[in-house]
């Protein structure tokens, strides 16, 4: 197994941690072309990826490391353009390797579709017809889509609420049927739009209603996927804040969170400064992601904090987070984009569900890295001098003028784009 230990990372230029990587994951030719900008993804492909083509856009794919998650080593490729996400992540992934690591689980990985019907002269009557031809629905739903059924793959359920049962307008009550796929390693958008499709003509026999909608939920409530890690508080000691002190500051920090929408917007968007990097670095959706993780958050009616941080008995700080998944390491850009596929092969990930178990347990660590920050120096300590590097390129610095202005600005303590180009302005005299 390799190791995601790998100290002075940082130290290197990016020519050297390119070669070591080279190396440790034996990359052939191509797969090291993949990390270039001007190769990574050829303009003909970006062409049939999306439309009206002019270009592409590249952000920097970075590594988190020392990643332990059910006992596996994880070097995680991180895509995300703001600077310290990936420097806070991988220095708690350090800490809470030393206590075991995270502890990750899926305990089902269904993606659902939905099929709206309206106009049903009985919505009632057209429930129960609906459940009395399930048998046959679902089959109709598989003969769509034969392949994934062959994978072991296939609709596992379907059932039907009721909208709006009270309304007195036609356009609100409405029956909604769904499906629930298991799409094996794929995250199954088209896999279910297609078989929801295939379903609609007899759905609407059924029901004597008119069908509208067939698409799958991105609320992918029945994939959930849970991340912990507990972590003793001598671990967690920070310059001159003992360990219960942070670890402390972190409950309050997260009780916060689950108290007040306006804290817990930006608590969870620190999360998703772990989980989308790694999202996008594997060629998923991240919109789809990012829908469902924040519906999620406000699944008992009040938007709350995603995570959830504790004391167990022993004095331990335990973090949770549980968040519905939907990803692939099949289908969408994963399958076409010469990184992603790189990223899975630095992952070595065998499955979707191991693939959401890595995304979940970085957005854990993305949480106390920023929540540790906060309740101690504060973020912008950390924040402002790994920031003052992109301040000095904004005011123009280029090669080792870049680390020479950074540097000034961090100890003027005053990191903005005026302070570095008049810093520029003095080093050119
Ligand atoms: P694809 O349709 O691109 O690919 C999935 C296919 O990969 C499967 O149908 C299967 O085809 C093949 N495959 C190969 N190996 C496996 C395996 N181990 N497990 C499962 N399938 C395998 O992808 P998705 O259906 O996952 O769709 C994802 C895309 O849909 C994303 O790009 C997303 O952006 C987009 N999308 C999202 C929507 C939303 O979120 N609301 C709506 C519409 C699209 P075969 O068996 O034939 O080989």
């Amino acid at each position: 197994m390799k190791t995601s230990r790998i100290p002075g990372f940082y130290k290197m230029s990016v020519s050297e941690r390119n070669e070591l990587i080279t190396e440790m994951f034996e990359l052939s030719e191509d797969e090291k072309r993949a990390l270039g900008t001007d190769n990574s993804l050829q303009m003909d492909t970006a062409d049939k990826m999306v439309e009206n083509v002019i270009g592409t856009h590249a952000l920097p794919l970075g590594l988190g490391l020392n990643f332990l998650i059910n006992d596996k080593d994880y070097v995680v490729p991180m895509v995300v353009e703001e600077p310290s996400v990936i420097a806070a992540a991988s220095h708690i992934a350090k800490i809470v390797r030393e206590s075991g690591g995270f502890k990750a689980e899926v305990n089902e990985r269904l993606m659902i579709g939905q099929i709206q019907v309206v106009g049903c002269p009985d919505i009632y009557e057209a429930k129960n017809d609906i459940i009395d031809n399930k048998d046959e629905l679902i089959q109709l739903a598989n003969d769509a889509y034969p392949s994934i059924v062959t994978r072991g793959g296939g609709v596992e359920d379907l059932d039907v609420r009721i909208l709006n049962e009270e309304a007195d307008s036609a356009y609100s009550q409405m029956l909604v049927v769904h499906i629930y796929v298991d799409t094996c390693d794929a995250m199954g958008a088209n896999i279910i739009n297609t078989m929801v499709e295939a379903m609609a003509p007899r759905v609407e026999e059924v029901t004597r209603g008119k069908v509208y909608l067939r698409i799958l939920s991105n609320y992918a409530d029945r994939a959930l996927v849970k991340a912990t890690c507990v972590i003793p508080p001598e671990l967690l000691k920070a310059d001159s804040y003992s360990g219960e002190e942070v670890r402390d500051g972190v409950v309050h920090a997260y009780e916060f969170a689950a108290s007040d929408p306006y804290r817990a917007v930006t608590h969870n968007k620190g999360i998703m400064n772990g989980i989308d990097p790694v999202v996008i670095a594997t060629g998923n959706d991240w919109r789809a992601v990012e829908a469902g993780a924040h519906a999620y958050a406000a699944r008992d009616g009040q938007y709350r904090s995603m995570s959830k941080w504790y004391v167990d008995d022993v004095g331990n700080l335990v973090g949770e987070l549980e968040l519905p998944i939907a990803i692939g390491t099949v289908g969408g850009a994963t399958r076409v984009h010469p990184t992603s596929q790189l990223a899975l092969k630095l992952l070595d990930v065998q499955s979707a569900k191991e693939l959401s178990q890595i995304i979940v347990a970085v957005g854990l660590a993305q949480n106390l890295g920023a929540l540790r920050a906060l309740v101690t120096d504060g973020i912008q300590k950390g924040h402002m001098t790994l920031h003052s590097r992109s301040v000095a390129i904004a005011a123009g610095a280029t090669g080792e003028m870049v680390d020479i202005i950074a540097e000034k600005l961090v100890q003027s303590k005053e990191i903005r784009v005026g302070k570095a180009q008049e810093l520029l302005g003095e080093y050119k005299k």
